[in-house]
């Protein structure tokens, strides 16, 4: 495709995916003149085109550079990580097998945690058992987590980019796909000097709500569509000046009250949140208080602020999230300084910078991945990753409940390629979350580990489909996991 037709396309494709010519028929008067199709700046073209640098968008785009293919990785804030950093999410959920005596995410996964580690922004989590101040002191699925530090990770993966030679562009929004027939060869998006398109021979979606895969019309589903519900939000925070000692204390002398009722968890400080309810000091939908240390020990991330019913691809919504979800920080912090033992002077060190979404777009792919899979440990031959963690679902039952169900059937279970590839559309790869599974099999694997493992593996396919001149769909699956193991990848 030559350049005009490349800019021709951009432009019919910008609405809806329709053959149409740019806001086809629009004469709202408001409408800036810089948005015509012939305005469009064709600013960049890449071979793999990344969207999105959360954890699967990083390692995506890593994997792909290092396989000596060009990289771009288009990110719409300022730093890689996505809800790592932007959304100060931690700790990386686990990346053992069910005994706990194997880790089995390795790869760049395993690259980064080692970098972490060595800045003093991490603890290995060979040391990090359930049960403990670090797990939150949940027992299961909750083995050799990874305490980290947001901004260490900032440094370590921009470090690792630049290495790599991935090309890194923050503030810039995809917009828009753009196709030719069912082919992806691009992408829209705005930049701070307005609407500029990447050439691309294979794109991968990363952004967590498979923007790209739904704008060129690939078919996806939105949340459980048998619940009509998607996870709740969270706004997560981190406290500092803690007295640790005196939380530890409080919380292991009332282990033993640990428990769930109506699928609801009464875990740390469910004791003090009691009273609070009943003082009218509380109205979250949770009845307890995840915190789990961090690696300074005044430090803890605090994961317990609940919205329900975000529609993450709707500004409306994740506007109200994010306020609500600020309110709700307040709220939890007067709870630290008047009940809890050890955080009379707890600061609010962070909330993260973007409300922390668990769940919204799901594409179908070639293969939908279903929770009986992950319960009885299937490991397919196209596996890509396997992974042990529990099927993590929370608010299905009601808004404040949480169930944790883990792998019944052996030490891990698989991720099969075919589920980042999806139906309908060519040379398009999704990884992270928004991979094709069901709402509660998604529920174990979009943790970060994982998350950064399905990146690895969809970098390194698109690298091979463009090497081998070839489209994603089309490349052997046994050369895949080849590739992969050579590059450290764990596959059982
Ligand atoms: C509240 C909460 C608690 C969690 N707890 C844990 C935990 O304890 N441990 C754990 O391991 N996992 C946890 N998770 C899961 C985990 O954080 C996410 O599922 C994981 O980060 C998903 O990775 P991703 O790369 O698919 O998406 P994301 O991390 O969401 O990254 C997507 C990236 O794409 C960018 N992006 C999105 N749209 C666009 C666009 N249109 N243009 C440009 N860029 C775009 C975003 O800015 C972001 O950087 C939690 C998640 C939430 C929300």
């Amino acid at each position: 495709m030559d350049r005009r037709d490349f800019l021709s396309t951009a432009g019919s494709l910008l609405v809806g995916g329709a053959a149409m010519s740019f806001l086809g028929g629009c004469t709202n008067p408001f409408t800036p003149s810089s948005l015509k199709a012939g305005k469009i700046k064709e600013s960049y073209q890449t071979q793999v085109l990344v969207l999105g640098g959360g954890p699967a968008g990083v390692c995506a785009a890593i994997a792909a550079a290092r396989q000596g293919v060009k990289v771009m990785i288009v990110e719409q804030g300022g730093a890689l990580g996505g809800m790592a950093t932007l959304g100060v999410v931690a700790p990386f959920m686990t990346c053992y097998d069910t005994t706990g005596e194997q880790m089995i995410i390795k790869g760049i996964f395993e690259e980064i945690v080692d970098r972490m580690v060595a800045l003093g922004g991490a603890l290995h989590p060979s040391g990090i058992r359930h049960t403990t101040c670090y797990s939150a002191w949940i027992t299961a699925g909750h083995d050799h987590l990874t305490p980290f530090d947001a901004e260490t990770m900032k440094y370590v993966l921009d470090t690792m980019c630049a290495e790599a030679g991935v090309k890194v562009l923050f503030h810039a929004n995809f917009v828009n796909s753009v196709l030719s027939g069912n082919k992806a060869v691009g992408a829209v998006i705005l930049t701070k000097g307005g609407l500029e398109a990447v050439k691309a021979d294979i794109v991968i979606d990363c952004t967590g709500d498979g923007d790209y895969a739904a704008r060129a019309g690939a078919p996806t589903e939105f949340g459980n569509p048998r619940t009509g519900r998607v996870q709740p939000s969270t706004l997560f925070f981190h406290i500092n000046n803690v007295d640790s000692r005196q939380v530890e204390r409080n919380v292991e002398s009332k282990l033993h009250t640990f428990h769930k009722r109506d699928g609801v968890s009464h875990r740390a400080l469910h004791w003090h949140v009691l009273k609070a309810v009943e003082n009218g000091d509380w109205d979250i939908a949770r009845r307890s208080v995840n915190i789990y240390k961090g690696v300074r020990d005044d430090e803890w991330a605090v994961n317990t602020t609940r919205i329900a019913r975000v529609d993450a691809t709707n500004s409306e919504d994740l506007t109200r999230g994010e306020i609500e979800g600020r309110r709700q920080v307040k709220m939890v912090m007067d709870f630290f300084h008047k009940y809890v033992p050890g955080c009379k002077n707890a600061t609010l060190k962070c909330t993260g910078s973007t409300l922390g979404i668990r769940e919204s777009r799901h594409i179908l792919g070639e293969y939908i991945l279903q929770v009986e899979d992950l319960l009885n440990g299937v490991v397919t031959d196209d596996a890509i990753l396997v992974a042990s963690n529990s099927v993590d679902v929370h608010g299905r039952l009601s808004d404040n409940s949480t169930e944790y169900i883990t792998v019944q059937n052996g030490r891990w279970s698989g991720v099969p390629y075919s589920t980042l590839v999806p139906q309908g559309v060519e040379n398009l790869l999704v990884a992270g979350r928004a991979l094709s599974a069901t709402s509660d099999a998604a529920g174990a694997v979009r943790v970060m580990p994982p998350c950064m493992a399905m990146g690895q593996a969809a970098g390194v396919a698109a690298a091979l489909a463009v090497k081998g001149s070839t489209t994603p769909r089309n490349i052997d699956p046994t050369h895949l996991r080849k590739v992969l193991l050579e590059n450290g990848v764990f596959l059982g």
